[in-house]
């Protein structure tokens, strides 16, 4: 059957369902570059606005496994798992967490993307680190996986009509759909061929998916995809209306990864690393395992440096400092009070820790840090956050992105839960 690209933008901007060999047509001539970038933002605004069903979600997210490659790693001699988070702010539990989960004896074949709108990406954060090479052959990946239990590597050949598709999504404000971010992360994930995936799907002001019941469906639609697909998949939905930890853009994040394998770091990123290790490891059948005393006792740091050296990186070599920074010190003493997830996300992106257009360097020493997390006592005029840019010109946009994303309260209100709640 032949189809065109006006006339199908045209049914889902009336409201319509795609025809399943519609689907396959259009994300195989999207990839080969026959269907036009023009045309595919078109058919995203209209799939934004207009949603597509559980069973064209299912087809769509086959259509973009089969643009690319599938790996299987049956006969690595290690279970494999892995983890894949909606997207956060400050969100760098990816980095401990494959460290802790290879600890355990798993391995962790995780294909990660970069940043996406005011949220974090994982391979920019890692590329900060120098040397650091995110892009592996098919053979070198299994070798690593069989020795150190661990790659973070770009997707690549997996699932390339959603590199092209994540990428239009940034820059078209198509991102925040249920059908296309669920498509996106489990075609990645499902290519990448671990025997079995935990989803961290981010609910609140810095997530996607702004509410629980948002989120819920999120969940269970993704959890659908991986059965269907054979691959036991368990989802836990997690808090996001504050940032994760005190650190928010590349190296900063990379650094309080480093401090949490060294036995440290902030409570909430060490709680939801062991949460989504135990997660892991139950699936991978490893569950006589103790994530936590994998942090304790450096075993993770070492998954995590052989990790970093295999694929090029020296953790030896200083990571990257802004050369700009500006401090936001607090106008009366009391409590810190809620911070806003998305202004802070916001603000790092200004500064230069993200992208606004496709392919643009980002800043490795960009960011943010927090100096005083929601509950703590705050004394006038000490430090609250401070800011990391290269290009001093940044901090005017950025101050107004953090204006009224934060306030100092009398008394300390209880901080929201970080495990709100999982599916199955
Ligand atoms: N993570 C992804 O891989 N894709 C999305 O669309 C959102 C988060």
């Amino acid at each position: 059957m032949t189809f065109d690209a006006p006339t199908l933008i045209a049914a889902k901007r009336d409201g319509h369902r795609l025809p399943d060999a519609a689907i396959d047509w259009l994300i195989e001539a999207y990839t080969r570059g026959t269907v036009a970038e023009e045309q595919m933002s078109a058919l995203l605004m209209a799939i934004f606005l207009r949603g597509m069903d559980a069973a064209e979600t299912a087809r769509w997210t086959a259509a973009m496994i089969a643009s690319g490659e599938r790996m299987n790693w049956r006969d690595l001699g290690r279970p494999t798992v892995d983890k894949h988070s909606t997207g956060g702010v400050g969100d760098k539990i990816t980095l401990p967490l494959v460290a802790v989960v290879a600890a355990c004896g798993a391995a962790v074949p995780q294909a990660s993307g970069r940043g996406l709108g005011h949220t974090g990406g994982t391979l920019d954060k890692l590329e900060s680190i120098a040397g650091f090479d995110a892009t592996l052959s098919t053979a070198r990946l299994r070798e690593q996986l069989a020795e150190v239990g661990a790659a973070i590597f770009a997707a690549g050949a997996l699932a390339p009509a959603d590199a092209k598709l994540y990428a239009l999504r940034d820059i078209t404000a198509t991102v925040e759909s249920l059908p296309l971010i669920a498509s996106s992360v489990m075609s990645k994930k499902l290519a990448e061929g671990a025997q079995a995936l935990v989803l961290d799907v981010k609910v609140g002001s810095g997530a996607f998916m702004k509410s629980a019941a948002q989120a819920r469906e999120l969940a269970q639609l993704m959890v659908e995809l991986g059965a269907a697909h054979g691959v036991p998949t368990r989802a836990l939905l997690t808090d996001m209306n504050t940032p994760l930890g005190a650190t928010v853009g590349n190296a900063l994040e990379v650094a309080e990864a480093l401090e949490v394998l060294a036995g440290g770091g902030p409570d909430d990123v060490v709680a939801l690393t062991v949460t989504l290790a135990t997660e892991m490891l139950a699936l991978a059948g490893l569950d006589n395992h103790d994530p936590a005393a994998t942090l304790a006792d450096g075993t993770a740091m070492d998954a995590f440096t052989a990790m970093i050296a295999a694929q090029g990186g020296d953790l030896s070599a200083p990571l990257p400092v802004a050369a700009c920074t500006e401090t936001i010190t607090a106008p009366a003493g009391g409590t810190m009070g809620e911070i806003d997830a998305m202004a802070v996300g916001m603000t790092a992106w200004r500064l230069g820790a993200g992208r606004s257009r496709p392919g643009e360097r980002v800043q490795g020493g960009a960011g943010v840090r927090i100096h005083r997390r929601p509950g703590e006592p705050v004394s006038a005029g000490e430090p609250l956050f401070t800011l990391h840019t290269d290009t001093p010109e940044r901090f005017g946009p950025a101050h107004a992105e953090l204006d009224g994303g934060w306030h100092i309260v009398d008394s300390p209100a209880s901080p929201p839960p970080l495990i709100i709640g999982a599916i199955p």
